[in-house]
């Protein structure tokens, strides 16, 4: 049954990308490499050359015959081209946008902290929810990403990492992050099938922990109750960035089908569902949202949940005629979530000067 709304969700299509190994769960790919004339042993083998040894060129893969390596590369085909990358922080931010099959741009960004390493990944090329701080917004929807668009995003980091091609040496990459372009809740399918690919062990999939990945949505209500029946240990960033209807109906346009109250319902159901706490963001906008007493309205809303605040200082977009809060409303705000009880962080801005936020990489390639 269609989910209310899904006729606006639905991105236009453009011609599948390609099928690749990583659009298929295991059984798929035993069938897959069955109908190339392999055995179906070969799927696994492959597998674990693709995701656990993070090994991308079939031609090494000495165990398997000469034929069987030309013959696979048939599951095997680019999804992303490399179109431009640039990083900061001394290299230990790396952002890349990517041109897909069909010419759409997509980016990543790798960002390395001691602790970890974090990937902020793209689900659709564009977006359709037309929030009028964000530059993607501003372009609309291209498509939505397959599976394999997704996954592949994460292994280009983490091959990048593994090879020592990051500042700081080989590592590993711990975090997703679906904060890139696009609304990941209305592509909901591809979402949920790549987050299984990370999560599962090898060789099905990358055996990423499932509490290291975050999907941030503007506020899909349905899908948040679907998306808390999957019962995945995953973390649910709301992009609230007003706490009133009245204001949040200009920031985050969709507000207009799925009102705060609903939307907060969602999230504190996905909460109960989870065990996870549940991410609220909120992009500072200087004399737009920053109001003390907005903080206190916020803190009316979130108070005696499980949640955490991360408050965005705004990355303005080119010809936007807003810009981040002043610092002593930035503190101001954060006092009063911090008086009431409500957890909050400051995000750091990595990758500013790079663009780094929001969809702005694609934009100017
Ligand atoms: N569509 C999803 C995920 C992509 S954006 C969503 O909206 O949640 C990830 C986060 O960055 C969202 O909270 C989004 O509102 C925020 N964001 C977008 N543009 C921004 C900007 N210019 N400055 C600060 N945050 C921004």
């Amino acid at each position: 049954m269609p989910a209310p709304g899904e006729l606006i969700l639905d991105a236009p299509s453009r011609g599948r990308p390609p099928r690749h190994l990583m659009d298929l769960t295991g059984e798929q790919r035993r069938a897959a490499v069955t109908e190339l004339g392999l055995p179906a042993f070969r799927a696994d083998q492959v597998s674990r050359h693709w995701l656990g040894r993070l090994e991308d060129d079939p031609s090494a893969w000495s165990d398997l015959p000469a034929d069987a390596r030309g013959v696979i590369t048939a599951l095997l085909p680019p999804l992303l081209t490399q179109a431009r990358t640039i990083d900061c922080d001394a290299g230990s931010t790396v952002k890349t946008a990517w041109r897909l099959h069909d010419g759409a741009l997509i980016e990543s960004v790798l960002m390395r902290y001691p602790d970890r390493v974090t990937m902020c990944i793209s689900s659709q090329a564009g977006c359709g929810m037309n929030c009028p701080f964000c530059a993607t917004g501003q372009s609309g929807l291209t498509r939505n990403l397959s599976t394999a668009e997704i996954v592949e995003q994460v292994l280009a980091g983490a091959r990048s990492l593994q090879r020592g091609q990051v500042a700081g040496g080989p590592g590993r990459v711990s975090n997703v992050v679906f904060m890139g372009m696009g609304e990941p809740l209305a592509n909901y399918a591809a979402v949920i099938n790549a987050i299984r690919r990370l999560t599962l062990p090898v060789p099905e999939g990358l055996g990423m922990s499932a509490r290291g990945i975050t999907v941030s949505t503007v506020g899909l209500v349905p899908r948040i109750h679907q998306f808390a029946q999957e019962h995945l240990p995953v973390t649910l960033a709301i992009s609230l960035h007003a706490p009133d209807d009245h204001l949040r109906d200009t920031l985050v346009p969709i507000n207009t089908r799925w009102p705060v109250a609903e939307v907060m319902d969602a999230a504190w159901a996905y909460a109960e569902a989870t065990g996870r706490r549940v991410s609220i963001e909120y992009a500072l906008i200087r004399d737009i949202n920053d109001h003390s007493w907005r903080a206190e309205m916020l803190a009316d809303l979130l108070q005696g949940h499980l949640v955490h605040v991360n408050l965005i200082p705004l990355n303005p977009t080119p010809g936007s005629k807003w810009t981040a809060s002043r610092p002593e409303d930035e503190e101001a705000f954060v006092g009063v979530l911090r008086r009431r009880g409500v957890a909050v962080t400051v995000r750091d801005t990595r990758g500013r000067e790079i663009d780094g936020a929001c969809g702005q990489l694609a934009a100017l390639s």
